[in-house]
C-alpha cells in the first residue's frame, strides 16, 4: 500500500473503442488514457454507453472494434479472469453465509496463496477501510455503508492495477452516499490503485474524480478535470449537464461583440453570427445601482451559503439565475427590479 503521487503516465489506452448492438451504437468510437492512480469517473447520462465501456474494460462484453492497451500491452482478447482488473458490481453480491473475513478471503484462496499470506492482506485490507471490528459478523448483520465497504475491500484485496465501479453508490440514501463519496476517494488515494467509477451522477463526479469522461450516445464530448469541464465545457450539452447554466441566444457582430436585447458583451470570441452565450449564476452580480442589465426577480431559493434569485431580462425568455450571499447588504425580495452585470471573462460562446 502506497501514497502514490499521480503521474501523467497513462496505464489504460483505450483506442478507438467501439461496440454496436444491432442498429445502436453503445459505445461510438472512443479514445481515452486513463492514468496510473487516478480516480476516473465515467459519467453521461443514462444509455449513454458508460456500463458497456466498463464491461468491454473488463472483459464481459466483445468490442466490435478497436483496443484496450494495459501498460501498453493489448487485452482486448483475454477473458476477464486474465485481466489485471476488477470490477465491483452495483449489487455487492457478498456471500452471505460467510463472516466479512471469510467473504474477503475467498478470492485469495481460490488464487491458492498460501495462509500467511491470505491473513496478513485480509489484515491489511481490513485495516485501511475500517472493518476491523466488524470481522465475524455476516452480511445481513451489516449496514448498507458496511456491506458496500466489505465489497469494495474484497476488490481491493487482489490488488489489481485498476479498480471498475460501476454506480458504487447507487444503492445507498443521500447522506450515506455523501459520506461515502469522500471515503472512497480517501481510500483510493491510501492504495493506490486506478479507480474507474461509473455515475450518472454530475456532482458525485465533481466531488470524487481527477480527471472525468463525459459521453453522451456512445460518443465521448469531453475529457478533463472536474475544473476542466465545469468552466470550459466543450459543448452546450456539457455545458447544461454539468452544474447550472444560463443560456442567452444572441448575435455575434463583425466586431466581435455578442448582442442580445439590452445586452451587449464584448466576450473577445472568434465566432460570428448566431450564437449561445452561457454563463453560471456564480459569474453574474447585482450591480446594486442602475447600471448593467435591468431586470425583475420572479422568483427566488434560499440555500443556506447563498441565495438563487432568478431574474426576467428583455434578452432571455427564460429568467437567469444569479447566486448572490444569502447575508447581502442589500435583501432583494420576488417583484424588485434591479440591475445585473455578466463577468465577459467567464462566460462560453457556442454557434449556433
Ligand atoms: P444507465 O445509466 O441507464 O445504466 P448506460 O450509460 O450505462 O446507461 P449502457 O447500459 O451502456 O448505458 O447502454 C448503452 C446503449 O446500448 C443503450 O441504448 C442500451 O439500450 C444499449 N444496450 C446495452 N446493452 C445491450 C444489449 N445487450 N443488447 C442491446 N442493446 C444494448
Amino acid at each position: 500500500m502506497t501514497d502514490a503521487p499521480h503521474s501523467h503516465e497513462p496505464i489504460l489506452t483505450i483506442d478507438g473503442l467501439h461496440k454496436s448492438f444491432g442498429p445502436v451504437n453503445a459505445v461510438d468510437h472512443v479514445s481515452l488514457e486513463i492514468r496510473k492512480n487516478e480516480f476516473f469517473a465515467l459519467l453521461g447520462p443514462s444509455g449513454c454507453g458508460k456500463t458497456t465501456l466498463l464491461r468491454m474494460l473488463a472483459g464481459f462484453e466483445t468490442p466490435t472494434g478497436g483496443r484496450i492497451l494495459l501498460e501498453g500491452n493489448d487485452i482486448s482478447a483475454l477473458p476477464p479472469e486474465k485481466r489485471p482488473l476488477n470490477l465491483m458490481f452495483q449489487s455487492y453480491a457478498l456471500f452471505p453465509h460467510m463472516t466479512v473475513a471469510k467473504n474477503l478471503a475467498y478470492g485469495l484462496e481460490m488464487d491458492r496463496l498460501p495462509k500467511a499470506e491470505i491473513s496478513r492482506r485480509v489484515e491489511e485490507i481490513m485495516a485501511v477501510t475500517d472493518l476491523g471490528q466488524f470481522a465475524g459478523r455476516k452480511p445481513d448483520q451489516l449496514s448498507g455503508g458496511q456491506k458496500q465497504r466489505v465489497a469494495l475491500a474484497r476488490a481491493l484485496v487482489k490488488r489489481p492495477k485498476v479498480l471498475l465501479l460501476d454506480e458504487p453508490l447507487g444503492a445507498l440514501d443521500k447522506k450515506l452516499r455523501e459520506r461515502m463519496q469522500l471515503e472512497l476517494k480517501r481510500l483510493q488515494h491510501e492504495v493506490g490503485i486506478t479507480f474507474i467509477i461509473v455515475t450518472h451522477d454530475q456532482e458525485e463526479a465533481l466531488v470524487m474524480a481527477d480527471r472525468m469522461a463525459i459521453l453522451k450516445d456512445g460518443k465521448l464530448l469531453q475529457c478533463g478535470s472536474p475544473e476542466d469541464v465545469y468552466e470550459t465545457p466543450a459543448d452546450r450539452f456539457v455545458a447544461n449537464f454539468i452544474g447550472v447554466m444560463n443560456f442567452i441566444e444572441g448575435v455575434v457582430g463583425s466586431d466581435g461583440i455578442f448582442n442580445a436585447e439590452g445586452l451587449k458583451l464584448a466576450t473577445g470570441t472568434e465566432i460570428r453570427g448566431a450564437a449561445t452565450l452561457a454563463v453560471r449564476p456564480e459569474n453574474i452580480t447585482v450591480t446594486g445601482g442602475s447600471f448593467g442589465i435591468g431586470g425583475k426577480i420572479v422568483d427566488m431559493a434560499y440555500h443556506g451559503l447563498d441565495r438563487v434569485l432568478h431574474v426576467k431580462i428583455a434578452a432571455s425568455a427564460t429568467p437567469l439565475q444569479v447566486r448572490v450571499p444569502a447575508n447581502a447588504a442589500v435583501p432583494h425580495t420576488v417583484g424588485d427590479t434591479i440591475h445585473i452585470a455578466i463577468d465577459p471573462d467567464r462566460t462560453r460562446l457556442f454557434k449556433n
